[in-house]
């Protein structure tokens, strides 16, 4: 029997992505998803078990009835300010989500796990670019829990042998090239999205969180990373656990910070539309610069991003929004 990759939020953004990535590598895929944030028309594939992984006795089931070599979890609750307000549920669904997963990997001797992981578990950076050593003190839930779970798996490693990869990714951003699949969040609060409704008749302007930074221009800077070089180190982690290396972690970022005014600027040149901006008050809990350092990636993954532009990432989110106006619905 060939052996199946588990996709948990394989309906979601960044994991509906990997999916593809992965079909078109030929692997065989299912993907677990209770759809409470994903969306069913983002997969092609009819393999999709609407379970939620706290259900331990129907993700049992699966595990049962496919032969799961590992698992790629990305299901979670992953909004940063709706996390301080509902700190239970994001421990829940998180934290016992992956206590949950593991206790059914463990019963069916699956031992491989690649992990979505966040530049939000380090808080504030001391230093630029970030490097996986410094020191993790998240500022907010959404982060705290998913290091908690980096360091659950640490001790279901050491205890079961099941072993991780955990990828923190820095701004994922883009859309599949084919412009069929991309980012839909609802509310949507990522910034590229949100620029791109002003040239979609969506919203008039859009208000930049803060222009008294120290940075160069006053804004933040983010770390903007295409979401097909996401789904690549995805791959490429299964596949460094399948060389039986030990469990690790890695940041993934593309090294080059923008900041807010620079991309609203190439969004303006993509999109050919003016896109008034208005400076507003800071947001809450915002780094003034995040930026990663991915060598440890590129050094021990073999990874290297295909699509730095920021030209590139804007483009083809562009594409995926004006193809999809109102989204998968
Ligand atoms: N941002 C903004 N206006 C918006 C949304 C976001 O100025 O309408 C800023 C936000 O303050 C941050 C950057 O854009 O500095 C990226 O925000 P996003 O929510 O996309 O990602 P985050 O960095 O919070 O993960």
């Amino acid at each position: 029997l060939r052996m199946a990759i588990m996709i948990s939020g394989g309906a979601g953004y960044i994991g509906s992505h990997t999916v593809r990535y992965f079909l078109d590598k030929n692997e065989d895929v299912i993907v677990v998803d209770n759809l409470q944030t994903g969306h069913r028309q983002s997969l092609a594939i009819e393999h999709l078990y609407q379970i939620d992984l706290r259900d331990k006795k129907e993700l049992d089931k699966i595990f049962r009835v496919h032969n799961v070599e590992a698992v790629i979890h990305f299901a979670a609750n992953s909004l940063v300010s709706e996390s301080m307000e509902k700190p239970f549920e994001y421990y829940h669904n998180n934290v016992y989500g992956l206590m949950c997963l593991l206790d059914v990997m463990k019963d069916n001797d699956v031992k491989k796990i690649v992990f979505s992981s966040t530049a939000a578990t380090y808080g504030e950076p001391k230093n630029i670019p970030i490097i996986e050593e410094d020191d993790t003190n998240p500022t907010n839930t959404y982060g705290e829990t998913k290091l908690a779970m980096e360091k659950m798996m640490k001790w279901f490693d050491q205890g079961y042998d099941i072993k991780y990869v955990s990828l923190r990714y820095f701004n994922a951003a883009g859309a599949h090239e084919s412009g069929n699949i991309g980012e839909e969040h609802d509310p949507e609060t990522h910034l590229i999205p949100l620029i791109l409704q002003v040239p979609l008749g969506q919203r008039e302007k859009i208000f930049m969180f803060g222009d008294d930074y120290s940075t160069e221009d006053g804004t933040c800077v983010r770390d903007y990373i295409h979401v097909m070089d996401l789904a690549s180190a995805h791959y490429l982690a299964l596949e460094y656990l399948r060389g039986n290396n030990p469990s690790e972690v890695f940041n993934l970022g593309n090294g080059n910070g923008y900041s807010v005014k620079q991309v609203i600027d190439v969004a303006r040149q993509v999109t050919n539309n003016p896109i008034p901006a208005e400076v507003k008050e800071r947001r809450a809990g915002d780094p003034a610069i995040l930026i990663a350092s991915s060598e440890k990636a590129k050094d021990m993954l073999g990874w290297e991003p295909q699509f730095n532009s920021l030209e590139k990432i804007i483009n083809d989110a562009w594409r995926w929004h004006k193809n999809n106006p109102e989204g998968y619905s």
